[in-house]
């Protein structure tokens, strides 16, 4: 099969699902560790085709509810410079802060302008060379390289009033924290768009140190499907390997280009995830070569941040130990329209996503 549609087929995937049904023979726990994955899973009834025995979590793979509260003050803190223009992605507009929420800062005055891609920022800093443009750069490896362009790009354009702040985090080295932390987890569906950038290779140290299988997956439902299936094929066969399913866009080596570009312009750091904590290794800062492009320097030093809200379990739902149905907050006080943490803020946060399912199912 070549083409998305494909991937779409009714019929290929319930042949999938009564595949995994003649092969699973025990109960497995299987992580999607991307939002996206778990906006398909929801999107196209996947959990109602599944045999009981198969149990999906979701991880912290939404990079707007990963993002600490701190972050997001360091963020508001940005928009209170004389002259500034903070420049972000649109589902970081209503992730609470400590105080408020970036449009809440905007009715309040601050220029928060919602971009599109990096070089959108870019060209906000050439149409307003009077004022400083603030990137925030946000997501995964699969943002990072246009970030890194764009840092490169303001170099080649001699581009003094564009400041990045890089908020970029790596995904394997947190998924081997969660497996530190005794996740307990028997296999994962990986992301496809990460992979894409990385390649499968760095999947290796989960699978064989931690002996917790990997695949590959796209976001089609047959994707998802497919690998499910593969994941429960290795747990029956007692293999923990990682194996790619969609080989349409993910090589093992990953693309080298787009690697290379992180590490002419950035260096690997701590970062801290909303609900994990501090994790070594997880974090993209601008190397000192590109320090005129970092915002950090115009942060104040200090910056007070409010413990998360009483009762919001966002934590335990990024580390797959609970479901967010289980939180008490989960559609009594806690909505997409009303939002107390992160995870049902972003279309891509889990409990959105249940919320929005939820309501589908039960309208
Ligand atoms: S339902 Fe709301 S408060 Fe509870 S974990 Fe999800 S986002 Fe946090």
């Amino acid at each position: 099969m070549r083409f998305t549609e494909d991937f779409r087929r009714r019929d290929l995937v319930e042949t999938i699902a009564s595949r995994i049904a003649e092969r699973c023979k025990r109960q497995w726990r299987l992580m999607e560790f991307c939002g996206t994955h778990t906006v398909s899973i929801f999107r196209y009834g996947l959990k109602s085709l599944l045999p009981e025995a198969i149990h999906l979590v979701s991880g912290p793979g939404c990079p707007v509810c990963v993002t600490s509260k701190s972050d997001i003050d360091r963020i508001l803190a940005l928009c209170s410079l004389p002259g500034a223009i903070v420049a972000t992605y649109g589902d970081m507009m209503k992730v609470p802060g400590s105080h408020f929420t970036l449009t809440e800062r905007r009715a309040q005055g601050a220029d928060v302008r919602i971009v599109y891609s990096s070089y959108d920022a870019i060209q906000l800093a050439l149409d307003n060379p009077d004022r400083r443009v603030f990137f925030v750069g946000i997501g995964f490896e699969t943002t990072a390289p246009s970030t890194a362009a764009a840092v490169l790009r303001a170099r080649e354009l001699g581009l003094g009033n564009f400041k990045v702040l890089s908020l970029h985090k790596l995904t394997p080295p947190v998924i081997v924290e969660l497996l530190e932390e005794d996740c307990a987890v028997d296999g994962f569906i990986c992301p496809g768009h990460v992979c894409s950038i990385i390649g499968a290779k760095p999947l290796e140290p989960i699978a064989r140190r931690y002996s917790k299988p990997c695949v590959v997956a796209g976001f089609e439902p047959g994707d998802v499907m497919q690998a499910i299936l593969m994941l429960v094929c290795q747990l029956e066969e007692g293999r923990s390997e990682v194996e790619i399913e969609y080989l349409r866009g993910v090589t093992y080596e990953g693309n080298t280009n787009a690697l290379k570009m992180i590490e002419r312009v950035f260096d690997v750091t701590e970062a801290e995830w909303r609900g994990i904590g501090k994790v070594d290794n997880t974090g993209l800062v601008l190397r000192q070569e590109f320090a005129e492009f970092d915002a950090s320097p115009f942060l104040p030093t200090h910056i007070e941040s409010k413990p998360d809200p009483a009762g919001c379990r966002c934590g335990d739902v990024l580390r797959g130990q609970l479901l967010p149905t289980e939180c008490p907050l989960f559609g009594k006080g806690c909505s997409p329209e009303s939002p107390v943490g992160p995870c049902m803020v972003s279309s891509e946060g889990s409990c959105a996503t249940y919320f929005l399912y939820a309501s589908v199912k039960h309208d």
